[in-house]
């Protein structure tokens, strides 16, 4: 059965206040965004197909991209929900409170569900966040693995809440894409193993983020002169807005070289270092 919710594309109601945004299930995820800016919120959820994906398809295949380490996966962002059941009920669960104690979460039934199988979602009360007045965007060379999770962890201890993406890639993807994109030169003044890329959003000041970001590279690089062991290596760039808008277009660009093999693969962030031997006891 194919069902088309396209013209089911009103936001029924925003409020600030509350920061929330009530939408019907086929509203494109872009318009949400614009709309949470005009009043001067922010609309947390933003991944490579926010121009044409409805939001009904986000909540029911539960996505989250970059800024799932600050905000969370679509399900932490949803309040309430509006369903027909395959029995042709409504079921309203349309609320937007951040405190709901009242009996079962069938909510969660339908986030992730994928296909509709246990119901199609036909509106939906969402979490806004107050805009952040900077977004800063650092790019980071690191030796390996290891040493990204040791900057993440001095990161996580410096910025806190202010940090929303940290990504890391190896040199040989940046290698591609500067192949690919020749706009893009390769950032870094001689080759490292793996880049993070650091993404904070500050409600403090445009000056502060930076001042954050290389305080921790200045945590990171201090432990490698005081005891010898490379842990950070170069920080690029600290920029604004603009160069985050640079960088993930080539992130998400399709494939140019080879065959393109998807993976969407969760680990546990401690798990992303050289694999440990069990120990037995
Ligand atoms: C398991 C899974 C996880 C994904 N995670 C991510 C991610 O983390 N980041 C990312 O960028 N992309 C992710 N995607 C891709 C994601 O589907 C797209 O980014 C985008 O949401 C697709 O938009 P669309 O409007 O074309 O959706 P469609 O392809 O039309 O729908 C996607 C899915 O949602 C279901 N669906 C659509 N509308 C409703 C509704 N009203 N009620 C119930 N079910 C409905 C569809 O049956 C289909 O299974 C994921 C896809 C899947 C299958």
């Amino acid at each position: 059965m194919v069902i088309s919710l396209r013209r089911l594309n009103w936001i029924r109601d925003v409020d600030p206040l509350n920061n929330t945004i009530t939408v019907e299930a086929g509203v494109i995820l872009a318009d949400i965004q614009a709309r949470a800016e005009k009043e001067q919120r922010l609309f947390t959820l933003s991944l490579a197909a926010e121009g044409s994906c409805m939001i009904d398809s986000n909540l029911s295949t539960n996505a989250g991209v970059t800024a799932v380490l600050r905000y969370g996966n679509t399900r932490e962002l949803r309040l309430g929900l509006e369903v027909v059941t395959p029995q042709g009920a409504i079921w309203d669960g349309l609320r937007g409170l951040r405190k709901d104690n009242t009996g079962y979460n069938l909510r969660d039934l339908y986030i992730g569900a994928e296909e509709g199988t246990l119901g199609i979602i036909t509106a939906a009360a969402m979490k806004l966040h107050p805009a952040p007045v900077a977004h800063v965007t650092a790019l980071a060379a690191l030796a390996s693995p290891q040493a990204a999770l040791d900057f993440l962890a001095t990161a996580q201890r410096y910025a806190g809440p202010l940090l929303t993406g940290f990504e890391l890639m190896s040199d040989f993807s940046l290698h591609l894409v500067t192949t690919h994109f020749p706009q893009m030169r390769y950032p870094f003044s001689k080759k490292h193993g793996q880049t993070v890329l650091l993404e904070l959003s500050d409600s403090e000041s445009e000056e502060h983020g930076p001042r954050v970001v290389r305080t921790a590279d200045g945590t990171c690089n201090g432990a490698r002169t005081g005891r010898g062991r490379g842990r950070c290596g170069e920080l690029v760039a600290v920029a604004g807005v603009l160069e985050s808008a640079r960088t993930y277009p080539a992130r998400s660009g399709r494939a140019m070289e080879g065959l393109d093999i998807k993976h969407d693969i969760a680990v546990p962030i401690s798990r992303i270092g050289p694999s440990k031997q069990p120990t037995r006891s």
